[in-house]
């Protein structure tokens, strides 16, 4: 199988994982899912302790180890309240923006009576009555999930089996257009999930053993900061995020590149680790921009303020819109595998 051909398997594995609702700290499904996605690749893949998926790759060298990392979990929202007409109020998880979510369809996922079907609205949405519509700014205090049941009161919801802390998960409305451009929300960072896999099938479909050990790590609560926090196995001597690329003004990268971060928010990335993906890039005709990202903090962030004793580099397929209806394209996705590919060989 030529290299391109994977990117098909990548974009049916991130649509099938769009499919399963994982907001950051809903997780165990789409967690599961994936566990058996690299089981019939033929790998041992298992749960870690907080609910990532941790998976060895193979390789020679385990005292040289490198731990590619992508988050699963994904923006969303929390109930907060009940509210007197039976509608939401919700809190957000993660930085979900109530501006893009506005009039997004809705699952309620209740802890004990099933999911309920909704959407997320401006308080009293009518434009044909409501005067100040245009001038409201968009807020989660004013803002409500409407939900799809005959409900008038909170006595109403609460009889569903409605309570707070059930989670709100936002439609993501994944499409892939004929011109090869992947739109939907929370491509952050299942686009990623979904180029891990592809990488992992690369390696089996052509028997290669990397010369170092190679382990794949597919993180929750990524959105909340603590993601890559712990499970990075002794011997290992560096991490890569595998996450969104930034696309947006004054930045290199478009959606059909790769993204190499030089530097997030937290600080620049590792010297020799940036070096060797730019020439990497250049020596084999990988389309990449190398960028720095003003509000953005990853995975391997995380680690090394954990405290782990390694070396960090950053990633990842341009994303446009991102935590919105956010939008990329097959030739990042091939971009990404191909520096993968050689990155670590
Ligand atoms: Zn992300």
């Amino acid at each position: 199988m030529e290299i391109k051909e994977y990117v098909d398997y990548i974009v049916e594995e991130v649509k099938k994982i769009m499919a399963i609702n994982s907001p950051t700290g809903y997780t165990k499904e789409v967690a599961n899912f994936v566990v058996d996605e690299y089981k019939k690749l033929g790998y041992d893949a298992s749960l870690t302790v907080k609910g990532g998926v941790f998976v060895d790759l193979g390789g020679e060298d385990v005292d040289d180890g490198l731990v590619l990392a992508a988050h699963i979990d994904t923006l969303g929202g929390i109930v907060s309240q009940i509210k007197s007409n039976g509608r939401l109020k919700v809190s957000p998880l993660g930085g979900m923006n109530p501006n893009n979510a506005e009039a997004e369809t809705v699952k309620i996922m209740t802890r004990f009576a099933g999911e309920f079907d909704g959407t997320f609205q401006l308080n009293n949405a009518s434009i044909h009555v409501n005067g100040d519509y245009d001038d409201t700014k968009r807020s989660w205090d004013n803002m409500e999930v409407v939900i799809d049941e005959d409900v008038k009161s909170k006595e109403d919801t609460e009889k569903l089996g409605i309570m707070v802390g059930d989670f709100v998960c936002f439609n993501p409305r994944t499409t892939v257009t004929s011109s090869g451009y992947i739109k939907s929300r929370f491509l952050d960072d299942k686009l990623s999930v979904g180029i891990l896999l592809g990488y992992a099938k690369y390696l089996k479909d052509n028997k290669i053993t990397p010369k170092r050990r190679i382990y794949n790590h597919i993180t929750v609560y990524e959105e909340v900061g603590h993601g890559g926090a712990a499970s990075v196995p002794d011997g290992v001597k560096e991490m890569i995020s595998v996450d969104m690329g930034c696309v947006g003004e004054g930045l290199n990268c478009t959606e059909k590149q790769v993204s190499i971060c030089a530097k997030d928010s937290r600080g620049p990335y590792n010297y020799d680790v940036v070096t060797k993906m730019i020439k990497l890039s250049k020596e084999n005709d990988i389309d990449f921009a190398v960028d720095i990202y003003p509000f953005y903090g990853s995975d391997v962030d995380v680690a090394l303020g954990a405290g782990h004793d390694i070396k960090h580099g950053l990633i990842g397929a341009g994303v446009y819109a991102s935590h919105g209806y956010e939008r990329s394209h097959k030739d990042g996705v091939l971009n990404t595998l191909k520096l993968i590919i050689e990155y670590c060989k």
